[in-house]
């Protein structure tokens, strides 16, 4: 499936393969900089804050919502938006994004869920493991396809396929504003530590891991999932905008929840 993604001008496992070095490597310079240089605890929370928002924003409503699930067409305005938020916060282009989360859907807790810990462990935490899945061939080529054909119209779009190819410079770009606007106080190092450390942090090293945790709940195998069924146990919800919802929207990922309704009704 990799092969055939010519317009993402970074191959699919490489991209999942970035992530993981820097789901190790953010977190411990982060660290080392609150230890040896600074730690300032309002300046923390309000970067809490913004990886949230960067999450809820680029991530939940527009890579899982309306880009992989299509809830809802929406302009290039807001296309754009949210291919910008869902590469600072994702670190993913929106199609590979896509591909990995349909195959989350067609295959959940079986040994062809991208990251199901039912199967994979912790290491399902670790995008290492998604690259993993998805490169062995574990799909047969009529899966395969069809994780593609599910995301023909993003590959074909103009503007994903921009984002595609230099996502990465979106990113270094986000950097070097949080770094300018660093060292309009003086300190560059802190503007990329709170700034964007931390917005990564939130999301590969807190949120991600523990809505993946989260499947744990479902290693005992209920089918069809209930509503509500994991809404009371993943203790981590908060974290991640409207994620109380997961069990729900496994059951209904075409938006039929009230989410759904909500996210179509603004973006409509
Ligand atoms: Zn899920
Ligand atoms: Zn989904």
């Amino acid at each position: 499936m990799a092969d055939k993604l010519k317009n993402d001008g970074v191959h699919p496992m490489t991209q999942l393969r970035i992530l993981a070095p820097m789901q190790i490597a953010v977190p411990i310079l982060t660290l080392a900089y609150f230890i040896f240089v600074d730690f300032n605890l309002a300046l923390f929370l309000g970067a809490m804050l913004l990886g949230y928002l960067w999450a809820a924003f680029g991530t939940v409503v527009g890579y899982h919502r309306i880009f992989c699930h299509k809830l809802v067409k929406v302009n290039n305005f807001w296309k754009i938006l949210f291919n910008i938020g869902g590469s600072i916060s994702q670190h993913l282009s929106s199609t590979v994004y896509s591909m990995s989360h349909t195959q989350h859907h067609m295959f959940t807790d079986t040994p062809k869920d991208p990251h199901s810990p039912r199967y994979r462990g912790l290491k399902a935490v670790l995008y290492y493991d998604h690259a993993h899945v998805m490169d062995k061939h574990t799909l047969t080529p009529r899966e395969k396809l069809k994780t593609m054909v599910a995301h023909k119209d993003l590959m074909k779009d103009p503007i994903h396929q921009w984002f595609g190819k230099y996502y990465l410079y979106v990113i270094a770009t986000y950097v070097a504003i949080c770094a300018g606007i660093g060292a309009m106080f003086g300190h560059p190092m802190c503007g990329i530590v709170y700034g964007y450390f931390i917005t990564f942090c939130y999301t590969h090293v807190l949120a991600q891991p523990l809505i993946i945790l989260n499947h744990l709940d479902w290693m005992k195998g209920v089918r069809p999932y209930k509503n509500n069924f994991a809404s009371n146990k993943y203790l981590g919800w908060p974290l991640i905008f409207l994620e109380h919802n997961h069990a729900d929207h496994h059951q209904y990922p075409d938006g039929r929840d009230w989410t759904g309704r909500m996210i179509k009704r603004i973006f409509a």
